[in-house]
């Protein structure tokens, strides 16, 4: 006689609503979601990612499959009754609490999840699709995971990869030595997270003051990248400069996240880059082709597209 054990998916559905809202900064919302199964949800911490499915109108959750295979449902369902799906990262997640603190970038009404952030009240519903702990094995999602004797970390990114960054910086070991530089829409954005001992956090807003001209998206963020590998002088030891297969990032997703083993010949540094597809791509072509840190050395993200929406 065969016994079947029933496969517990990695990631499940988990019904919610917002318990509060927090205004973080200009930018900032810090949504904290509630939900009796959420004591299931297991974050693996690091930049550990989620979907939101987010309310239809007129019709709120009432169509968001619960079955174990929630996105092959959702798919067969008419479209005008799919909830809009989008990834978040997971701040904080506190399962005996049955809460789980979401980051969302406000950038306007043009989004579906951000509309729906700039409206956020106590008791909204929406679903999370996130990592389930009653799953044995791994439920994985999260991207961090460097080599452990990269003798130098490197992490970059945009307004969207703030959460997924400030969660990595915190759980850093003391005297790390991690280079952390963060390209937000205002000075109000640089929020306070405490890096460790050997860590050192640099906020780049784009508009530096009210009234003051904005720098264009990523300008700052790529020199200050350039200025960071350059000031790293010996501790680097470049591979020979690599081709690098070009990404569309308008019909490509960019992501590419080497595994854990340390790469051969590593320069000794592991850089992590989030946020807008054609900055990310630049940044990683800087570090790879000019600067000569191997490519299994750089993890890179594109976390959304300028002028496209993540359907
Ligand atoms: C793994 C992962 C983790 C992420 N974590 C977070 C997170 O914790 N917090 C967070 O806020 N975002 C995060 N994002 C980014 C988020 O998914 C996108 O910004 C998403 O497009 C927002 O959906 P929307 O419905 O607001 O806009 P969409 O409907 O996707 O886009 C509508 C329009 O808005 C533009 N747009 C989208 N995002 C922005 C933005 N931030 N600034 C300016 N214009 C924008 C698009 O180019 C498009 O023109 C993450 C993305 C990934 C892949």
């Amino acid at each position: 006689m065969t016994v079947e054990t029933a496969q517990v998916p990695a990631y499940r559905t988990f019904p919610v609503r917002v318990a509060r809202v927090r205004r973080l900064s200009e930018s900032f919302l810090r949504v904290t979601f509630t939900g009796p199964e959420l004591n299931a949800f297991a974050s693996n911490g690091w930049d550990q990612r989620i979907k939101v499915l987010l309310p239809l109108p007129g019709r709120g959750t009432v169509d968001c499959p619960a079955r174990d295979d929630w996105y092959g449902a959702w798919r067969a369902l008419p479209p005008e009754q799919r909830m809009p799906i989008r990834t978040y990262t997971v701040r904080a997640a506190r399962p005996e609490l049955l809460e789980v603190d979401v980051d969302f970038v406000l950038h306007g009404a043009t989004g579906p999840a951000s509309a729906w952030a700039e409206r956020a009240g106590a008791g909204d519903e929406v679903v999370l699709v996130g990592p389930n702990a009653r799953c044995a094995g791994p439920t994985g999602g999260f991207e961090w995971h460097p080599p452990v004797d990269t003798s130098c970390l490197l992490l970059a990114g945009d307004e969207t990869a703030v959460p997924a960054i400030c969660a990595i910086v915190e759980s850093l070991p003391e005297g790390r030595h991690a280079r952390v530089l963060l390209e937000v829409p205002t000075a109000d954005d640089a929020l306070d997270v405490a890096a460790p001992r050997g860590g050192e956090i640099t906020w780049l807003p784009r508009q530096a003051a009210p009234g003051v001209e904005p720098a264009p998206r990523g300008r700052l963020l790529t020199a200050a990248v350039v200025a960071a590998v350059r000031a790293l002088g010996d501790r680097l030891s470049p591979s020979p400069a690599a081709e690098l297969a070009d990404v569309d990032v308008d019909s490509e997703i960019l992501w590419d996240v080497p595994d854990d083993t340390p790469a051969r010949g590593s320069s000794g540094v592991y850089a992590w880059l989030a946020g807008e597809a054609a900055v990310v791509k630049d940044l990683r072509r800087h570090l790879v082709r000019d600067v000569g840190i191997d490519r299994r050395s750089v993890a890179f993200m594109g976390y959304w597209r300028e002028g496209r929406d993540s359907d």
